[in-house]
């Protein structure tokens, strides 16, 4: 057994490391948030991914991703998504939103 901290830990996730399963469209505002649980293949730990870009506007794509419980994981909604993520700890952001540098964050995630 290795003691190495799985790879999902430090994301971006590799495509055929996680599986992935839609939850829905968070419509809250019109903004057409992408909600979905990624679960890791190796260590099964599930991620809450959320995804949203704004058609027109150059450099809004962004997405979250934050390890959550089994728990939420059966429970989540979409609409409920971004105040999951604000409840963590932190969460990874990614996209051209940010300059396509990815980081840690923490609170309400950017969502619009
Ligand atoms: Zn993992």
């Amino acid at each position: 057994m290795s003691s190495a901290p799985c790879p999902c830990l430090t994301p971006p996730l590799a495509h055929d490391a996680y599986s992935e399963q839609p939850v829905g469209i968070d419509e809250t505002a019109g903004r057409f948030g992408e909600v979905s649980i990624c679960r890791c293949k190796h260590c099964a730990q599930p991620w809450l991914r959320y995804f949203v870009e704004y058609e027109g506007f150059t450099a809004s794509g962004r997405y979250f991703l934050g390890a959550i419980s089994e728990q939420i994981a059966a429970t989540v909604t979409p609409e409920s998504a971004p105040e999951i993520l604000a409840s963590l700890p932190s969460y990874w952001r990614f996209g051209s939103y940010f300059g396509s540098r990815q980081g840690l964050s923490s609170g309400p995630p950017e969502v619009g």
